[in-house]
């Protein structure tokens, strides 16, 4: 495993984190067993932050974690979860909510700290509040122990700039937006570096649209993206190699990102996402697939109110 530097937090974090959402069934049902496999085998290989968050199968993911990581010597791994967003539609981002949702998470996860606690998609709530009211109430528990550091994470980079920029944050993460289909998280890293914030990078499979399994029923991507993320895995197929290969050696490549999380269930797809995130993509199948993804490049969908997710960043 490689390590790269979390921001200013004196942290070193494997340049591959894992990622727990599909430990709620988010992605489909997954055996519990299954589950603590994929962790212990994700930690076996040098993987050492995981993230998580209450919304994951409404506290599944996280109670599940915790189960997979007793006994785990705890200054081992840096562990990352959320606050603010409880459903597909629940974001509470008060004080008291999430002030008592960090007490449930450290009850889930067995532990009587958390390395990192992030504002969950925070382009769904009011960005004032989040400044003024909910990392302030992080910062609260912070003093008493709770917590280490701070961050928030967000689909439209316009909304964790505007978050990043007027109140010092440690992390930012954006997921999509760093894959075979988008670049975007790319061009803003400078720029969150300059405001003192670590980039974290999520779902390089693009939350399955570049596996051979495919998207889920809900991804958000237009029909236009599916329809070029198949052809792309069906390319990667005819010359013998797994898309997911291809795309998780592309994203977890730039130095400019601390670690890339992948979720995965399975021990097995674990292993192979620590090898692959270790190796260079084959430039000739890189090329024709990035060719073939051209024309769709950067297609990112609207998230959350439409004044958190200017139009603008849409191509
Ligand atoms: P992902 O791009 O990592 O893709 C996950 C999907 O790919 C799952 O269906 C999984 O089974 C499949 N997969 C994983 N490894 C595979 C392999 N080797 N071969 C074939 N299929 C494979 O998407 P993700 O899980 O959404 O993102 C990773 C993590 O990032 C999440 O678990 C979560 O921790 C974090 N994340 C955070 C946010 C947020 O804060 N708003 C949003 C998205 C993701």
């Amino acid at each position: 495993m490689r390590y790269r530097p979390l921001g200013r937090t004196g942290l070193e974090v494997s340049m591959l984190g894992y990622g727990a959402s599909p430990l709620g069934g988010v992605f489909g049902h997954v055996d519990e067993r299954d589950g603590v496999r994929a962790v212990r085998t994700a930690l076996d290989l040098g993987v050492n932050i995981i993230d998580v968050s209450p919304y994951y199968g409404a506290t599944v993911a996280e109670t599940v974690l915790g189960r997979a990581l007793r006994g785990v010597d705890r200054s081992g791994y840096v562990l990352a979860t959320k606050v603010g967003r409880y459903g597909e539609a629940a974001f509470d981002f008060s004080a008291a909510r999430v002030t008592a949702s960090v007490e449930g998470s450290l009850a889930r996860l067995g532990t009587d700290h958390l390395d990192l606690v992030q504002c969950h998609d925070i382009e769904f709530g009011d960005l004032d509040q989040i400044v003024t009211e909910t990392l302030p109430a992080l910062d609260a528990l912070r003093a008493a122990g709770k917590v280490r550091f701070l961050g928030v994470t967000g689909y439209p980079l316009a909304a964790l700039t505007r978050v990043a920029a007027a109140t010092p944050v440690d992390t930012v993460l954006s997921y999509c937006r760093y894959t075979l289909l988008d670049r975007a998280l790319a061009d803003c890293a400078p720029g969150f570096a300059a405001l003192g914030a670590a980039v974290m990078n999520a779902s390089p499979l693009a939350m399955g649209l570049l596996s051979r399994r495919g998207a889920p029923d809900w991804h958000p991507a237009p029909a236009s993206v599916r329809r070029a993320a198949v052809a792309a895995a069906d390319l990667c197929d005819r010359r013998g190699v797994d898309i997911a290969q291809v795309a998780l050696s592309f994203a977890a490549a730039p130095p400019e990102f601390a670690t890339t999380f992948v979720g995965s269930a399975s021990a097995g797809n674990m292993a192979r996402n620590v090898r692959w995130a270790l190796s260079e993509p084959d430039p000739e199948l890189l090329r024709d697939v990035e060719r073939l993804l051209a024309p769709v490049l950067g297609h990112a969908w609207p998230s959350g109110r439409p004044e958190n997710d200017p139009p603008t960043e849409r191509t």
